[in-house]
């Protein structure tokens, strides 16, 4: 299961930085999951749940935030958000292959104490 390692890294991320800000508990943590990062935010909720056990995240808040695609125009020098999967800018129509948001899985906030 794709979202369980990569659950298991992001959480190994944050009780790093829980532990370098001298807290022991996660009250809860906010992850942007891109669109196109291809993964399933149910699933990602499960394993959480699986990750988290024995840790100081522990039934801890998860929120789970979706991030749009979003594409860079090079002709345009500007950002835009396609529709669908066809990357097309709207200003000039040109296709475009340069993906600058929407991909990954971000932890954007963490909560401890
Ligand atoms: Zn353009």
């Amino acid at each position: 299961m794709h979202e369980l390692s990569l659950m298991e890294a992001t959480l190994a991320i944050a009780l790093t930085q829980t532990q370098a800000a001298g807290a022991s508990t996660i009250h809860s943590l906010e992850l942007q999951v891109g669109t196109l990062s291809g993964i399933v935010p149910e699933a990602l909720a499960f394993a959480f749940d699986v990750a988290s056990a024995g840790t100081a995240a522990e039934g801890a808040e998860l929120r789970l935030k979706t991030v749009p695609t979003r594409c860079y125009c090079g002709d345009c020098q500007q950002e835009f958000q396609p529709r669908d999967w066809i990357y097309e800018c709207p200003h000039c129509h040109r296709l475009s292959t340069d993906i600058c948001q929407g991909q990954d899985l971000i932890l954007a906030s963490l909560e401890v104490s």
